[in-house]
């Protein structure tokens, strides 16, 4: 069984309270790891040696190309050790191994992109109103930095975090999901071996309201970075307010995915698919709020269900499957009632909305691809995030009445539309109030492109150029070259 501890200053230790906690397998429920449950104390812990390393350590006053390079040596391990950490997160998460597998694809490439950009930006020089004088603007690094990872996403969230604020010269206490530490684990092992000094890179496990508190609480952090949900990220805004630190927030969201009558019928019902079922549905983006143009709403929903019968669930690690379980027996109980409700509410059920009937599945989270028809903006299986397996469609005449009620949403994530219409795609992409907007296509992500939520689904902006840039705090630097007296206190006689 693998062990977990913390690791703050360099060293591996257990927690204060000498508690531990069992890590499940969402397959069948088993026990696969045991790792330190931590408090605030040993979040004050890791918070007291990040901030060392940043104050007294000499980190930040690394030179850039040193920094890169560590990040770069990073990346490589993470290339080196894929496969492992690919299995890893399937296990802890039980998505399936090749979606893990995509995911450190890219969680490598985040590393080396952040690297990449560590030591390009040399500051500006500005125009001064006095010739005798220079002035710069430059970036800093904004000091010791809180990071809280999700489970859904656990190391892919993690490296959005960890890889601009380490390029960036910032010092980090990562605070992964208590639910499913172990890639984030396995990483800040990589990031020992890699070389960081002492304290720049710390880990500390355990639940939300101790660690997690501490982290958004304490003065001695100068930047709290969150991605979760969108309760608890208000309640970090809050707490964060004692020291007026930086906060940065990456929220849920109820994404529409829009389908007009004359989109390329084949491909929007299979992007609607992709949009919806990867890990189960478990996904911030995911396009579960499926709106259908009336001409072709009873074809789509008819080719829609067809396809999602054959959907394959089972084991993450059998390379057949297609979809795995939810993350816990908790969050399977909260998809239940929402399907509950949306039956309640009048929505049509057209598929799913059980268990599966496979007893190799009874002890793990699994629940089937569920399809809803007829559903109303006012419904709750509208509005709020199900965060499963579930489809919502709802069916619309016309182009301004769709992006009035896809906007009609508290969260602004994302949102996609398919047509082939090229001066609807430039109507509609400027009319929906969203941080990303796909056009013929969904859920596509990428380092260079930035990531953040209009809205309730966020504050600022994680990956991109942009991404580096929430890592530093600007300073403006007035060089006086030939300072005169101005005497306006009295001078001499
Ligand atoms: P969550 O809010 O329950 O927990 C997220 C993290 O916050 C965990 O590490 C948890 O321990 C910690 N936490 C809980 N209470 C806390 C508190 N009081 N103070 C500080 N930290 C606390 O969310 P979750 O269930 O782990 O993740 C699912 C949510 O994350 C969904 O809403 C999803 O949309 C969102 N998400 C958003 C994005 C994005 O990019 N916008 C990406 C992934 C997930």
């Amino acid at each position: 069984m693998l062990q977990g501890k913390h690791y703050i200053n360099g060293q591996w230790v257990e927690s204060c309270s000498g508690r531990t906690r069992e890590i499940l397998n969402p397959f069948d429920a088993s026990v696969i790891a045991s790792v330190s449950e931590g408090n605030r104390e040993d979040a004050k812990a890791g918070i007291e040696a990040a901030r060392h390393a940043f104050d007294k350590g000499g980190w930040p006053q690394t030179p850039a190309t040193e920094r890169a390079r560590l990040v770069f040596k990073l990346a490589d391990l993470i290339e080196r050790d894929h496969e492992e950490l690919a299995r890893l997160e399937s296990l802890d998460t039980g998505k399936t191994v090749q979606e893990s597998r995509w995911d450190m694809d890219d969680i490598a490439g985040i590393f080396r992109y952040f690297a990449g950009l560590a030591d390009k930006d040399g500051g500006e020089v500005i125009a001064s109103p006095n010739p005798d004088s220079t002035s710069i603007v430059v970036r800093e690094p904004v000091g010791v930095c809180g990071q809280i990872s999700p489970w859904n996403y656990p190391l892919l969230q993690a490296s959005w975090k960890m890889a601009p604020a380490l390029a960036a010269g910032c010092t980090i206490v990562m605070k992964p999901s208590e639910i499913t530490p172990l890639t984030t684990l396995k990483v800040t092992e990589l990031a020992e071996e890699a070389g960081f000094p002492p304290g720049v890179v710390n880990t500390v496990l355990g639940a939300g309201p101790q660690v997690g508190a501490e982290l958004a609480e304490s003065d001695k952090v100068d930047l709290i970075s969150f991605t979760g949900g969108i309760e608890t990220g208000k309640a970090i805004m809050r707490a964060a307010a004692g020291n007026v630190k930086k906060v940065a927030l990456e929220l849920g969201g109820k994404n529409p995915n829009i389908i007009f009558d004359d989109a390329d019928f084949d491909l929007a019902v299979d992007y609607a698919l992709n949009g919806v079922f990867f890990h189960a549905g478990q996904i911030c983006s995911a396009g579960a709020r499926v709106m259908v143009q009336e001409g072709i709403h009873d074809r789509f929903v008819e080719a829609l269900r067809t396809r999602m019968e054959r959907i394959v669930v089972g084991n993450g690690f059998d390379e057949n499957t297609q979809m795995g379980p939810l993350i816990s027996a908790d969050h399977l109980s909260k998809v239940e009632g929402y399907v509950k409700i949306a039956q309640e509410e009048g929505a049509r059920l057209m598929l799913g909305g059980t268990r599966p009937n496979d007893s190799a599945l009874k002890n793990g989270y699994f629940y089937m691809p569920t399809l809803f028809t007829e559903c109303k903006n006012d419904m709750r299986i509208v509005q709020e995030e199900v965060f499963g397996p579930v489809i919502s469609i709802e069916r619309f005449a016309t182009e301004d009445e769709v992006i009035e009620r896809a906007n009609d949403t508290i969260y602004g994530l994302s949102a996609g539309f398919w047509t082939r219409d090229s001066d609807r795609i430039e109507r509609v992409s400027k009319a929906l109030r969203f941080g990303t907007v796909w056009a013929n296509d969904f859920n596509v992500y990428f380092v260079q492109a930035p990531w953040g939520g209009y809205k309730q689904s966020g504050l600022g902006r994680e990956l991109g150029k942009i991404g580096l840039e929430e890592y530093t705090e600007v300073k403006h630097i007035y060089r006086n070259h030939a300072t005169q007296a101005i005497n306006w206190f009295g001078g001499e006689e």
